[in-house]
């Protein structure tokens, strides 16, 4: 490819909104331009990136005997009844109506589509394993698109399916795919780890993120120093152990005035208690029913972790009028004694550690003092409702727990029969009996990834790619146009290159040596190879390594060999 005449353009100037260095870097770069709010076009340059991650997870895939598919973006709705999520898939769906009037959706992810699709053409066991994957144009209509495209509506995933005739299959079909996913990921050289992570609004009950770490990721991740252990901090286990209360604090129960006093300092401040010696009671609406949630006054409650364990569709905060109601008091004095509607409570079992706490009274402007949890809560349910925290003993090994940011790339679900069942995936075993297929799904966000390549490599001057997916993985830079013999050396360097397989562009356009080195630097090929007079009159040429800025001086008639040999350390 020749720069001259290549569909790209480099920009000193920001979009106001560009805040990540993806998003400023693509954009500089000439890699993507805006049509809507998160929404994008893919320039050349990006659409080379793009295909080069693509072509890897189809290897990836292909190899392990997955088959590719291409399902409809527009999906009917009558499916999204069927699999029940048409009514609480939230406002993400991008709902809208036929000529006929009849109910459609742009394709968020394909579950039910994918369901149809197998169940209409499954009878036998036989038929089963069976990985199918698509990569296509995914619509969310997120609530904050934001970062370019890391966070956009419209954008490219790839999408995989596993059907099994029973459980043990579909285990491991989700181990093949999970090894998959390392595969791909190493290749397209980031750093990055697999994380136990929360299942969410896709069900199922196992699940591993994979994130690419960089310090703008928008989620946090706990990993354990010593052993392989990684969740995202919405799933996270604390390995610490809670004893039987060693000292035993007041056992009599007292009502205290604490006028105004709503927050965990105002409280522990006032009564002279450390906030971990508060008992704070969070009213949930858990898909619409109030539930209570007991934490330590120090530590936060964790909605994941509540939802996976009620295994609701839906947890959020009660609102103001449903807390006054089932605690008969001002918000900010709610405790786990003498709640109405007889709601169920969910006590955080690191409150059992101790006895003496303070907690809402129920009461408008009063705290009890003195609750002995064993004795004085009538616990529904006990468990793990907060996050685990940075310094925490791992829950595998008792290491040491370090928070990271990372941006999640894929996601692999194990989902047993949530869709195969409600949609009659049904096949007829070896012993002639109906059975309900049980599947997987897993997503990868591609142009997600393309983002998060970016956002982990980069510096001042521009980006760095990893050389599997760079959209060239070299450039060579004539400069001093009018100089033939340059002109020729640089020619010849780009055809030898390009014949042995190199992926290379020649910038030919007639501009300054310093604009060159600076869009190079911008765009960020891996390996650059200035052609000046000086050296070429001397039979030499220079080899510039973007990543480490190192530049060595090489023979012209090596420099393809010694190209090729770099480029298999980048
Ligand atoms: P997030 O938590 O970031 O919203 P998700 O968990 O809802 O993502 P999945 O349903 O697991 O996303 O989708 C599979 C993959 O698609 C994700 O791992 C991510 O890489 C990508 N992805 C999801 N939403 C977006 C988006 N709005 N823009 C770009 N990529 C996305
Ligand atoms: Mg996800």
């Amino acid at each position: 490819m020749k720069a001259a005449s290549y569909f790209f353009k480099t920009y000193k100037e920001v979009p106001r909104e560009a805040q990540t260095p993806s998003h400023i870097l693509m954009h500089r770069a000439g890699m993507i331009q805006k049509l809507s709010s998160g929404i994008y076009s893919y320039l050349p340059l990006a659409l080379r990136s793009l295909k080069k991650i693509e072509t890897i997870i189809r290897e990836e895939l292909d190899s392990r005997g997955c088959q590719e598919v291409l399902m409809p973006a527009v999906q009917p709705g009558e499916l999204w009844e069927e699999s029940g999520r048409w009514n609480y898939y939230g406002p993400e769906l991008l709902r809208f109506k036929d000529r006929k009037n009849a109910d459609y959706c742009l394709g968020p992810t394909h579950e039910e589509v994918i369901t149809d699709m197998v169940r209409r053409n499954l009878t036998s066991y036989k038929q089963l394993p069976l990985n199918l994957y698509q990569i296509q144009t995914k619509f969310r209509d997120e609530i904050r698109p934001r970062f370019g495209l890391m966070r956009g509506r419209e954008f490219i995933m790839k999408d995989a399916y596993s059907f099994d005739v029973n459980e043990d299959d579909a285990k491991k079909s989700y181990k093949i795919m999970y090894d998959a996913y390392n595969a791909v990921f190493k290749r397209c050289g980031l750093e990055f780890r697999a994380v136990d992570a929360a299942t969410g609004a896709i069900g199922g009950d196992m699940s591993h993120e994979f994130q690419v770490l960089a310090e703008t990721g928008e989620d946090e991740i706990l990993s354990c120093s010593s052993c392989s252990y990684s969740a995202n901090v919405e799933k996270a286990v604390s390995g610490k152990v809670v004893e039987k209360p060693q000292k035993i604090g007041s056992k009599d129960i007292s009502e205290v005035h604490t006028p105004g006093m709503k927050t965990v300092e105002e409280v522990a401040s006032f009564l002279s208690l450390d906030p971990s010696m508060l008992i704070k009671t969070l009213i949930y609406l858990v898909d619409d029913k109030p539930v209570a949630v007991l934490v330590r006054g120090n530590c936060e409650a964790n909605e994941s972790k509540i939802q996976a364990f009620l295994g609701g569709n839906a947890v959020a905060p009660a609102d103001e009028e449903t807390v006054k109601r089932v605690t008969g008091a001002e918000v900010g004095f709610a405790g786990p004694r003498g709640l109405k509607e007889g709601i169920a409570i969910l006590v955080d079992k690191q409150i059992y550690g101790d006895t003496g706490y303070a907690c809402g009274a129920n009461k408008t402007d009063y705290h009890l003092t003195g609750i002995d949890p064993e004795n004085d809560i009538k616990a529904d349910k006990t468990g793990d409702f907060t996050f685990a925290l940075e310094g925490d003993p791992c829950p595998h090994c008792g290491g040491t727990l370090k928070k990271f940011r990372g941006i999640e790339v894929g996601q692999v679900f194990y989902l047993g029969t949530k869709y195969s069942s409600p949609m009659k995936c049904i096949f007829i075993d070896n012993e002639g009996k109906e059975q309900t297929a049980v599947m997987g799904c897993y997503g990868i966000g591609v142009s997600r990834t393309m983002a998060a390549a970016i956002e982990q490599n980069h510096d001042d001057m521009g980006i760095i790619w990893p050389a599997a997916i760079a959209p060239f993985e070299v450039i060579v830079i004539p400069i001093q146009g009018g100089n033939d013999l340059v002109e020729n050396t640089a020619e010849n360097i780009y055809s030898e290159l390009k014949k042995s397989g190199v992926d290379v562009i020649l910038d030919d356009r007639n501009l300054r040596a310093g604009v060159k080195f600076n869009d190079a630097d911008l765009v960020g090929y891996p390996v650059q190879i200035i052609c000046g007079s000086r050296l070429v009159e001397q039979g030499l040429v220079e080899i510039k390594v973007r990543k480490t800025g190192e530049k060595s001086e090489v023979k012209i008639e090596e420099a393809p060999e010694v190209i090729k040999e770099m480029l298999l350390a980048l």
